[in-house]
């Protein structure tokens, strides 16, 4: 029997447990989880509270010492991830591996960023005592830490943004505790990388209170942690409904904390009249790959394609079911995820105008959580007049649009949901503002690419990864890239203090060499 982790201890492995089920087989795996109690639960936030204030406190290098060696610690265990994570979630070695190197280079990026220390936006107005009519006073500000963070590891990134990944790295890097609530698909996995966290906490001098992880459900877990007095943020990759549920239950606080929740995105690709002939069959290949990449299973899945009606367009959908018949079956990431992708599709073929171009139709009943791509069809105006066509289905199909002018398109996109990312498809000249299609892919996406397809995300400075509701909950916001520390830092200024007394970040002889905004 296993149970959470909570600071440098184990919880009560004696409470209501569960088990992970592999969705190969749709058999369940024979270790026991222990659920958190609310005791638990309570206890790893008080302890993350205390560990805030001494975590605030950390310099750069430390938080750096402590990134890094994290990382390598990760990489260190990639051969006891392998077996472990194949079985709670059907992804192939070659996945388990290249997210071992993502999450750990993630970790190695904010040791970097906050070793160097600009990331804290220092701002100094120095005082102007004589100044008319009224002297200024001195002024200082910079980014310190929120406080504890609660993280929810995504199903579809098992390491990447799980209990090491891209929320708690950037927490950790800001300087926050955090408390990371399991996903019930991969409990083994979450469990080999809270060892390590504990581990690498314990080798680098950090307080216990910096990392608890916590099995159990989201409803009972999940909502005590966002409810806790302690926690105030919370990072959050997953569907719409349980994302939009724990921003309104943090919402209600006495306290509202803000939560960052990462949910749902249909990643529209605009093909424009420009695009050449000889350049289709390259497209549709590429489509075909996106579209189907982790069996559809990624949030930049580009699940929606507005392409011009007639001849030109005939030929791409006839090129890219080909393609996708091509492709087979994959595993889901579980069952849940498998009906829900065979739920949207039904809703979509369900809708008035949507024709069904291909399907994959081999009986996976009693084979596990497998499912197979489907093309489906349908033209702007019947699309503009239904909003279920709108929504996410997670996995590997996609809607075919057909569109007969520009004008259409730029409706289209003015009402739209918010998106992580819009692809257009097409030659220079389809970049011309006179449509204005740019301007308001601008006010929808986080990330807009031009000839490149949205999946595989680049862990970089300068890469978004978020986007306007339901994208995320917080559009100001990225959850990829060294942008992401911002989310769990806010501005303290400090007014008239004696420089002593001032952080690093601002003194005046300026002792850690950052550039700073100076007046
Ligand atoms: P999920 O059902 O939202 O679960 C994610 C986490 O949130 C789990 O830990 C879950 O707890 C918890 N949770 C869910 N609803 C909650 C609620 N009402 N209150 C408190 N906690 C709650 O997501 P999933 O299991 O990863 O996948 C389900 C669907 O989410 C997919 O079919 C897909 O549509 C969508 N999804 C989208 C993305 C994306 O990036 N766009 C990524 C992954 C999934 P439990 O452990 O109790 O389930």
């Amino acid at each position: 029997m296993e149970s959470s982790i909570i600071g440098f201890s184990r919880g009560d492995a004696s409470a209501k447990t569960f088990k992970a089920v592999n969705p190969a087989n749709n058999a369940s795996i024979d270790i026991n989880y222990a659920m958190a109690s609310a005791e638990e639960v309570d206890e790893a936030c008080r302890m993350a509270g205390d560990a805030a204030i001494e975590m605030a406190q950390f310099s750069g290098c430390k938080k750096a010492e402590f990134l890094n060696a994290l990382a390598d610690g990760i990489d260190g265990i990639v051969e006891e991830l392998v077996p472990v994570m194949t079985a709670e979630t059907g992804l192939p070695e070659p996945r388990v591996r290249g997210e071992t190197g993502r999450t750990s280079g993630q970790l190695r990026m904010f040791a970097k960023l906050v070793k160097t220390g600009n990331w804290v936006d220092a701002r100094i107005d120095r005082a102007q005592p004589d100044r008319q009519p009224l002297p200024k006073p001195d002024l200082r500000a910079m980014l310190r830490p929120v406080g504890p963070v609660a993280v929810f590891c995504a199903s579809n990134f098992p390491l990447a943004f799980s209990v090491a990944g891209g929320d708690s790295a950037s927490a950790w890097a800001a300087g926050c505790p955090v408390i990371v609530k399991a996903h019930h698909a991969h409990p083994g996995t979450a469990l080999l990388i809270g060892n390590v966290v504990v581990a690498t906490l314990k080798k680098c001098n950090w307080p216990e209170g910096a990392f608890s992880l916590l099995f159990g459900e989201g409803r009972t877990v999940g909502q005590s942690l966002v409810k806790n007095k302690y926690v105030k943020a919370v990072g959050f990759t997953g569907s719409r409904s349980g994302g939009r549920a724990l921003f309104d239950l943090a919402n209600a606080r006495e306290e509202p904390i803000p939560v960052f929740a990462e949910m749902s995105s249909i990643n529209p690709i605009f093909i424009m009249p420009g695009m050449k002939a000889e350049d289709m069959d390259s497209f549709v290949s590429g489509l075909a790959g996106s579209a189907t990449l982790g069996v559809g299973q990624f949030c930049t899945n580009p699940g929606i394609v507005f392409h011009p009606s007639g001849e030109f367009g005939e030929q791409l959908k006839s090129a890219y079911v080909e393609k996708m018949k091509m492709v087979g079956v994959g595993v889901m990431l579980h069952q849940g995820i498998c009906d829900s992708y065979n739920q949207g599709i039904q809703k979509l073929t369900s809708c008035e105008g949507v024709n069904v171009e291909y399907r994959f139709t081999d009986s996976t009943e009693g084979k596990g959580s497998e499912a197979g791509p489907c093309v489906l069809s349908t033209t702007v105006k019947d699309f503009l007049e239904d909003s279920e066509m709108m929504e996410e289905v997670f996995g590997p199909s996609t809607l075919l649009v057909a569109y007969d002018d520009l004008e259409q398109l730029v409706k289209v996109v003015s009402t739209m949901e918010g998106q992580l990312t819009a692809s257009i498809f097409g030659v220079e000249e389809d970049l011309t503002n006179d449509h204005g299609l740019v301007d308001h892919l601008e006010i929808i996406a986080g990330r807009i690419l031009f000839n490149q397809f949205p999946t595989g995300v680049e862990v970089c400075e300068s890469v978004v990864h978020g986007g306007p509701y339901p994208a995320t909950t917080d559009g100001r916001s990225t959850s990829v890239g060294t942008g992401a520390i911002l989310r769990f830092a806010r501005p303290v200024c400090y007014q008239g203090f004696p420089d002593e007394w001032l952080p690093d970040e601002l003194k005046e002889g300026n002792p850690l060499g950052l550039q700073r905004c100076e007046s």
